[in-house]
């Protein structure tokens, strides 16, 4: 007989662990199963965290894994590969065939970033090569930044990022860039803007660089670039069949957390296109209330019906 759970939490991460907690402290029976790959893990510290601004990742999650233990919430380490039935009566297999039930299902698989767009930028991804100003910004803040962008994204996403360094160089690696933004970056804003072709993001322990294709070099003390993202378990979501936004970029839930599938919530990075810790432990956490509201009154509607 598979186990059962109360709840099933797909994804052990910020947005896992803090569902988890508030899950265990209203007596349900929960597991988290998580694969070990999150976002940030390249990343030294995390920042931005009321009270924890500057903590590596992985100790923050460590640390809401110890504080799980009080309550009756398993952790178990591997990738859920399949997941079918109905609320009230989920059914989950993990890569090991194993099968578990569940009365309902949190997914908090995050996103992943496809750093393989530019030769070198997954070896310096956390370290040396950001997307979010508001993770990394204000370690760089007044030094001689690149940031890698073109189209429509280029113009917004540079001149914001004015806001923690002014020099900045847009690096649009012969993407297009219309004439009004051009303008704007290079007149308002004062930026060079370099069209070469770019071949190799390297970095040595005090700058980064950015070799283009007719041998110059470019040296700063950060790259910003936005590489795509993608949903690291689409086959999941498709598997359930829950709404995706119109971008595709995020899960459709409504304020209780619930996808359009009842029964499965969805939290964290996957669930937002805001994207932080704190936002994803804080959309966990709601999610948890809101899932354990709408247990408690599906259990006492059956047990009036009995
Ligand atoms: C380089 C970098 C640095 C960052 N720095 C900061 C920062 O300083 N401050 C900040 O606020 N934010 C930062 N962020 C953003 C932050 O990482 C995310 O907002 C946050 O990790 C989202 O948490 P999450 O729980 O939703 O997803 P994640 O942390 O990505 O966790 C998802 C978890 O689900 C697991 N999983 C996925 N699929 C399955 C499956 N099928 N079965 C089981 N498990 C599965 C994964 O292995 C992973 O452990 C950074 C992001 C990056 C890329």
């Amino acid at each position: 007989m598979p186990t059962q759970y109360d709840v099933v939490i797909v994804g052990g991460s910020n947005a896992g662990l803090s569902a988890a907690l508030i899950l265990g402290r209203a007596r349900r029976k929960v597991l988290i199963v998580d694969s070990q790959q999150p976002r940030n893990a390249p990343a030294q510290h995390a920042h931005g965290f009321f009270t924890q601004d500057g903590t590596p990742p992985d100790q923050l999650r460590e640390l809401g894994k110890a504080q799980l233990e009080p309550y009756d919430v398993d952790i178990q380490y591997g990738l859920v590969t399949n997941i079918s039935g109905e609320n009230l009566a989920f059914s989950l297999t993990l890569d090991t065939g194993e099968v578990i039930n569940a009365h309902k299902v949190i997914l908090a698989t995050g996103v992943q970033d496809d750093t393989s767009i530019l030769p070198g930028l997954s070896e310096l991804w956390g370290a040396r090569a950001y997307t979010c100003p508001y993770c990394h910004g204000w370690e760089v803040r007044d030094q001689p930044l690149a940031v890698i962008t073109s189209g429509q994204e280029a113009y917004p996403y540079a001149s914001f990022l004015t806001n923690w360094s002014q020099r900045l160089t847009v690096c649009t690696n012969s993407g297009e860039l219309d004439s009004e933004a051009r303008g704007k970056l290079t007149q308002q804003h004062n930026l060079t803007i370099i069209d070469t072709p770019i071949t190799q993001l390297s970095a040595s322990k005090t700058e980064a660089s950015v070799q283009f294709s007719d041998t110059t070099e470019l040296t700063v003390q950060g790259i910003f670039v936005r590489p795509p993202m993608r949903l690291t378990a689409a086959s999941l979501l498709t598997q359930l069949g829950c709404t995706l936004s119109e971008c595709g970029s995020y899960v459709v839930t409504d304020d209780s957390g619930q996808t359009t599938i009842p029964g499965v919530y969805a939290v964290g990075d996957m669930a937002s296109p805001g994207h932080a810790v704190i936002l994803a432990a804080a959309s966990g956490a709601q999610a948890a209330y809101m899932l354990n509201h709408h247990f408690v009154s599906e259990q006492q509607a059956l047990s009036l019906a009995s």
